[in-house]
């Protein structure tokens, strides 16, 4: 058997490696990858025909999910699914992956591919139903491949929609089919847009990728995964109308494998963020040759995003705003700082950080234009220092500050507008969008001399240049670095590309690391599982995410552990500053409500503190009840909240068993026993985070520095890369206000400044 096997084995890898045409949405579309894939169906149709309904053994699917590949791998005996396994490692962990259990059950229930949707995760379930048809019909020797016949489409224009990152409504979209080809695809309604850029880059990249490909199997555009997805729906749904099977136009263009080199570089940029495109300023303006890589479709990372930069006694802004006199006193800053810290290792960098916020924003204001409008008076005081009553600020956001998004003014314009004025400074200056950085490049003596990196469509480039300054947005994206570093990843509000890539080239030329165990950034709660279909309305999920965020329940880990309250968690002893969530065991906690409460809510409504919750920081834009306003459908509420993964129910035993920790510890924790037949309702409360701090360790020059404490002379790191020494480990992000993004002017200055005086 063994042997036979094997041969088995490889053979259905080479399929899946080169047929996977088989499979929807495979890049193997080349004629040998056909015939191969003919021969292999060939046989095993006959023996499929021979015996039971398919040829034993065990076949792979592909199909692209929501992140990017999902792989079925299942088990046939002559007649049945025997066993399968699913690959959503791509996937969200707490929505793709977390579907994985139910995917599997359903399959091995159903022993097909006609499964439901595990609530939340449709775009998952998709996927991993394209994927499984795919070795289902290997299995029975069905020839599924991109050259066969696809089912004929009705010419017509066809509406369909599709739940995407928007909070607050669907995305609708028309498709039109013409001559049995998708035409055209033009989005009607959205609000994505809401959040920030990113949909428009899909908007712009993606749609005349699918119709000049024929296909939806394309890559979603990187950055914008969420808005792909959707677009990507609605054409699906749309096939599906016209009469045709939208499981067919799931393959994959052919990837590039050619190989491009650029050189000529005084200052190579890896990650056009804030930071980055902030050292790409700073390097041209010095006289430097500048080349930028970015990931994305467009600039500005999470920086995008943001409200504003501290702002330590900026000369343009105590002009417009403070009479010309300074407004803060910069060594309290300093010393409060130190202390927070509880070292001065990096006594060096924090001056620095402290010194040099105002005059960087200064330099940038009067070299690149930016603008720091966007409040009344200009502005604002520290989140946690009363006295610091001018902290930070704000960007002017676009359209004479009237274009905001949910979660800052949109200021991307100022970005593009520097950075333009940049690439002008010299005829070699250039940058590239969807271009990411893969590794350091190196000559015979281990000197760093580029980068190597890969293009949407899979061409390898080259970049060389004198210096390379790493500004990649830290590691919020990539799970297994948060569980080495944090022991939990986290729900993150911003965009995931922000991989560690930056941290791990730095690592790879013998660069260290510092505070890697620095606390993510989290400024919001929310339900983990924000509901973005119409299970409910906007009305009954302001009320679920009141039960989530009040401070009017009380509160336990998911560890089973008491919460909050005046035990002093959360409170940090040295400075007395509360930074909460941050320091609950994987970022988040759930509010208990005991059945006796949730009947109080239905009948006598929700409190004056719940009623009064903010439930609108990633929220779907729905109203509170006044506080006593009965809430009839409560039950409702917790069991949609419970089919999104927000809400568990139970006995102690039932819920010490969901949440797999001791009955005694849990019951102890709810004021009950163990053995209890109480019901209870815990309602998950998380810390949604902006991003990392831990990071690569540098000194005050921005030079990443090796074990032995001396720097990589011509590597830097900048922004959230870097940011890990103005901050500890254990502790929360420093919370004064603005520091991070202050950190990508001051940060982005220096390494622009340094890189550039290496290349004369
Ligand atoms: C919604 C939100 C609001 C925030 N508000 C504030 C605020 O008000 N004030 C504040 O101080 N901080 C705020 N932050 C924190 C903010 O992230 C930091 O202040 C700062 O923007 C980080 O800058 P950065 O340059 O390190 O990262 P980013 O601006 O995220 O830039 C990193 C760039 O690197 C690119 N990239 C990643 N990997 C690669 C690769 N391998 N190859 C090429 N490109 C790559 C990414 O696509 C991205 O463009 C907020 C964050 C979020 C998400």
């Amino acid at each position: 058997m063994k042997k036979k096997a094997l041969t088995m084995i490889s053979m259905v890898t080479a399929l899946s490696m080169t047929a996977c045409s088989t499979a929807p949405n495979t890049a193997a579309t080349s004629s040998t990858a056909v015939s191969e894939e003919t021969q292999a169906s060939e046989k095993a149709s006959e023996a499929a025909s021979a015996s039971g309904k398919y040829t034993p053994g065990t076949y792979t699917g592909e199909s692209e999910g929501h992140g990017g590949t999902v792989k079925v791998t299942a088990d046939f005996t002559e007649d049945a699914i025997s066993n399968v396994s699913l690959d959503l490692s791509v996937e969200t962990e707490s929505i793709g992956q977390a579907a994985s259990e139910t995917l599997v059950k359903e399959i091995m229930d159903a022993q097909s591919a006609d499964i439901d949707a595990v609530s939340g995760a449709t775009e998952t379930t998709d996927a991993v139903k394209r994927a499984l048809q795919s070795a289902i019909d290997h299995a029975s020797g069905t020839d599924k491949s991109a050259s066969a016949e696809k089912a004929a489409l009705k010419d017509g224009t066809y509406t369909e929609s599709a739940s995407s990152f928007g909070f607050t409504g669907d995305m609708v979209g028309e498709v039109t089919i013409a001559d049995g080809k998708i035409k055209d695809i033009k989005i009607t309604e959205e609000t994505d847009s809401a959040t920030g850029q990113w949909f428009k880059t899909a908007e712009a990249n993606l749609i005349p990728r699918i119709i000049e490909a024929q296909s939806i199997g394309v890559d979603a555009i990187s950055g914008a995964t969420s808005s792909s997805g959707a677009i990507k729906k609605i054409v699906a749904e749309a096939i599906d109308e016209a009469g045709g099977k939208s499981d067919e136009w799931y393959n994959a263009p052919e990837k590039s494998t050619e190989t491009v080199k650029l050189d000529g570089y005084d200052v190579i940029v890896v990650g056009l963020g804030g930071s980055g495109l902030l050292s790409y300023c700073a390097a041209a303006k010095s006289g430097a040759k500048v080349f930028g890589i970015e990931q994305a479709a467009a600039i500005g990372g999470n920086s995008a995003s943001v409200y504003g930069p501290m702002a330590i006694n900026s000369k343009n802004l105590a002009k417009k705003y403070n009479d010309g006199k300074d407004y803060i006193d910069a060594d309290d800053v300093y010393k409060t700082w130190i202390d927070y810290v509880g070292t001065d290792e990096k006594a060096d960098v924090i001056r620095k950080a402290v010194d040099e916020s105002g005059p960087a924003l200064d330099y940038y204001m009067d070299n690149f234009d930016f603008e720091f409008d966007g409040m009344e008076g200009g502005l604002i005081g520290s989140f946690v220092r009363t006295d610091w009553d001018k902290e930070w600020t704000v960007y002017t956001a676009d359209e004479n500050n009237t274009k905001w998004y949910v979660l800052g003014p949109d200021h991307t314009f100022q970005f593009t507008r520097a950075l333009d004025k940049a690439k002008a400074m010299n005829e070699k200056n250039d940058y590239m969008l969807e271009l990411k950085g893969d590794e350091l490049i190196t000559d015979e003596n281990d000197n760093v001399i580029g980068v190597r990196c890969t293009y949407y469509d899979g061409t390898t480039y080259e970049v060389y240049g004198k210096s390379v300054i790493l500004a990649t947005g830290g590691f919020i994206g990539n799970e297994d670095m948060m569980k080495e570093y944090l022991g939990h990843s986290a729900t993150v509000i911003g965009d995931m590309l922000a991989k560690g890539d930056g941290i791990k080239m730095g690592q790879s030329v013998g660069g260290t690391t510092y505070a890697m165990g620095t606390l993510p950034m989290i400024h919001i709660s929310q339900v983990p599982h924000v509901i973005r279909t119409d299970d409910l309305t906007a009305d009954q999920k302001a009320i679920l995410s009141a039960l989530a965020v009040t401070t009017d329940a009380p509160e336990i880990t998911i560890e089973g552990e008491k919460w909050g309250g005046d035990d002093a968690s959360g409170t940090d002893a040295s400075t007395g500053l509360t930074v909460g969530i941050a320091y609950a065991p994987g970022f988040m906690y759930y509010t208990v409500w005991s059945q006796d409460d949730i009947d109080t809510i239905r009948t006598k409504g929700l409190s004056e503190t719940t009623s009064k919750a903010i439930v609108n920081f990633v929220g779907n834009g729905g109203e509170l009840p006044e506080a006593g306003t009965p809430v009839e459908d409560i039950d409702k509420i917790l069991k949609v909240g419970e089919d999104f993964n927000d809400v568990l129910s139970g006995t102690p035993a039932e819920l010490a068993d969901k949440m797999g920790v001791d009955v005694s510890k849990l019951a102890d924790s709810l004021g009950t026993t163990a053995d209890s037949t109480d019901k209870f309702y815990l309602v998950a409360c998380s810390g949604w985070s902006y991003g990392t701090v831990g990071s690569l360790n540098i000194d005050a020059n921005m030079n990443v520095l090796k074990e032995d404490g001396t720097p990589i002379e011509n590597l830097f790191a900048v922004g959230q890369d870097s940011e890990g020494v103005c901050n500890a480990d254990g502790k929360a992000y420093s919370p004064w206000g603005g520091q991070a993004q202050s950190w990508t002017f001051v940060s982005g200055k220096i390494a622009g400044e340094n890189a550039a005086k290496l290349a004369k």
